[in-house]
């Protein structure tokens, strides 16, 4: 009964597949280490951060959601994307500890997904928060799911970080406060302008959206100041990307907030994708040349006559080594939906 409550409770993000979470899990082994121009983590916090750049603290954990950034100003500290619900205190308080004392929090989503906005609950209500404008009633259509992970907290505490007291104790009094937690308690209270510029206090945080690709509601954050941006999962760094047909991807517009992105970038900008290790404009690059690569494989099959249940099992070259190997199949789906579509 309690392998099979594990697994039937076993919730990954929403829209994800349980087997897709637990792809996520079973790469986490394998995220390389920190680069070597990474500081040493802050002692004291919950979570394991790193400070990339003089402010800017990243906690970069495949095994637990999307990584998640602190850039601390004088005054504010805004964190970028929150993971899953059994995380939200934890983050939060990493958040407070790695900041200025007394600095107010303010969060922003990258997009809905819900291994970005999980966390949310920490945040929502008790500071500035806000997300793309699509993206906030997908965030509310969640709400079914998010409440899902409120009871497996605990479990999900004890798998994801095994040993940790403090994220477990925090899980507990979440399970406690089910009743509370309202479709509201993840929603943004705004949604980002067009071009949302956020003075921190001697840090700005640039927020844009360069139109439909990993999903419709898309923001890139960039940190001028620390020659940082955060691309949420505009790139899976060593991992076949995400597609989520449900959320508006295109890979044709993937690929223009990819450039975009890659127009931010120097050689010594550091990359915070929305999944894998920190990297730098080489991880844009790559995504570029994989989403290419993708859309010329899926068009070939098209021109060839293959059919789109013969195409979506195919391996092709340039995806062999990448972890998640089982979101192929969709991204070729997805991929050939949208060729498919625009022929005509
Ligand atoms: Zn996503």
């Amino acid at each position: 009964m309690l392998d099979q409550m594990t697994t039937e409770n076993h919730v990954p993000a929403a829209g994800v597949s349980r087997r897709v979470f637990l792809a996520w899990a079973a790469v986490a082994a394998g995220v390389a280490a920190v680069p070597a121009w990474a500081r040493a983590g802050r002692a004291g916090t919950l979570l394991e951060w790193r400070e990339f750049a003089p402010g800017v603290f990243a906690n970069v954990d495949t095994n637990t959601g999307g990584n998640v950034l602190a850039v601390v100003g004088r005054g504010r500290t805004l964190v970028v994307d929150t993971k899953f619900p059994f995380l939200a205190d934890a983050i939060r308080a990493d958040a407070a500890s790695v900041g200025e004392p007394g600095n107010d929090l303010l969060m922003v989503n990258t997009h809905h997904h819900g291994d970005h906005t999980g966390g949310n609950i920490g945040f929502v209500g008790r500071g500035e928060t806000m997300a793309h404008e699509n993206a906030l009633p997908r965030i509310e259509e969640q709400y079914d799911t998010y409440m899902t992970w409120i009871p497996t907290a605990v479990m999900q505490a004890k798998q994801r970080a095994p040993g940790n007291d403090e994220v477990l104790a925090r899980a507990e009094k979440l399970a406690e406060k089910a009743d509370d937690l309202t479709a509201k308690s993840w929603l943004p209270e705004r949604a980002a302008g067009r071009e949302e510029r956020l003075n921190l206090g001697g840090m700005t945080a640039q927020i844009a959206h360069h139109g439909a690709g990993h999903t419709d509601n898309d923001l890139v954050v960039h940190i001028p100041e620390a020659n940082l941006v955060h691309t949420g999962d505009l790139v899976f760094n060593s991992f076949v990307p995400f597609f989520d047909a449900d959320a508006g991807v295109t890979a044709r517009g993937w690929v223009r907030s990819l450039r975009a992105i890659e127009r931010l970038c120097d050689d010594q900008t550091i990359v915070v994708p929305g999944h894998g290790r920190v990297g730098d404009r080489q991880i844009v690059v790559s995504q570029i040349e994989f989403m290419e690569k993708l859309l010329e494989a899926v068009q070939g099959e098209i021109d060839a006559g293959v059919s789109k249940e013969d195409a979506r099992v195919k391996q092709f070259d340039f995806m062999r080594g990448l972890g998640f190997s089982n979101f192929s199949a969709r991204a070729i789906d997805a991929v050939y939906d949208e060729l498919a579509t625009s022929a005509g």
